[in-house]
């Protein structure tokens, strides 16, 4: 081992020795690179040029926000700037208020579905509710109202579930649309407005009652039922039979669209009305 060690131990000697006139090429070589900068020249040249570049330096990191400051002034008040800046505006938001103003109306397009309710031949009840219903939410709409639909399409939906809808909206009124029927005489038509207990619930159907009346449509008395819908529903509500579909003349007008436009008009202003806080002045017609 120290044999070998001697033997490494010279042989690694030679090396070092063959280094050293390297190095002294290598100190000759600085030498000249030094005496490349050395003259006096090149010295102020490179010391022109840093001073230059701090000098930059400097102006921009002063004048960077002087620039700046103007350049974001007019975005805020230009009324074109996009997308990024209308998120923004949380200090102008006066917008939701009517949204949130609207009275709700629940309207509720009676049976659905497996449900027909009155059949009469090929003409449903559960299409002539819908299509009534239908109408009278643009209608509303259009009004001012915010509606809330049981169902807007050919679904059936349990009694509970609607009355439920109706109370979960917190809903100002509820009003149910169906067909009569009264199959010992087909001669008997008419309108009716159905309410159960509830005073207000009384005005609306006397409110809706009087304005089909007034508008030439043939309205009978108000009555009131146990139904369901109106039973479990916490707001002013009332069912309305629109017509007898046992009625040969009444079942035609019924599935016409100038008489549907005229029931949608008058059931509408009636609910209006009861909005507006409305008396009825027939009230006590039975
Ligand atoms: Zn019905």
């Amino acid at each position: 081992m120290r044999g070998r060690n001697r033997y490494k131990g010279r042989f690694y000697r030679e090396p070092i020795r063959k280094r050293l006139p390297i190095s002294y090429e290598k100190k000759f070589l600085k030498e000249k690179i030094a005496s490349f900068f050395r003259p006096r020249s090149t010295k102020i040249a490179v010391a022109s040029v840093g001073g230059i570049c701090v000098l930059a330096c400097v102006l921009v990191f002063f004048l960077a926000p002087l620039w700046s400051v103007p350049a974001s002034a007019p975005q805020k008040s230009s009324e074109e700037t996009s997308s990024q800046h209308e998120i923004v505006p949380t200090a102008a938001t006066p917008e939701p208020t009517p949204v949130t103003d609207a009275k709700i109306i629940v309207l509720d397009a009676g049976h659905g579905g497996v449900q027909p309710g009155c059949v009469a031949g090929e003409i449903l009840e559960k299409n002539i509710t819908l299509e009534v219903t239908l109408q009278l939410e643009s209608k509303l709409e259009e009004m001012g109202f915010s509606v809330v639909l049981t169902r807007d399409s050919d679904e059936d939906i349990e009694l509970d579930e609607r009355a439920d809808i109706a109370n979960r909206a917190e809903a100002e009124c509820f009003v149910s649309l169906h067909c009569n029927w009264y199959e010992e005489d087909s001669s008997v038509s008419g309108l009716e407005c159905y309410y159960f207990q509830a005073e207000e619930s009384k005005r609306l159907a006397a409110l809706i009652a009087e304005s089909t009346d007034s508008e030439s449509i043939h309205t009978r008395d108000i009555k009131e039922e146990n139904f369901q819908v109106l039973r479990e529903t916490k707001m002013p509500a009332t069912l309305i039979e629109m017509g007898f579909m046992t009625n040969p003349e009444e079942l035609e007008l019924l599935t016409s669209d100038d008489y549907q436009e005229k029931l949608v008009s008058a059931i509408a202003n009636g609910i209006q009305d009861m909005m507006e806080g409305a008396q009825p002045s027939m009230e006590e017609q039975e």
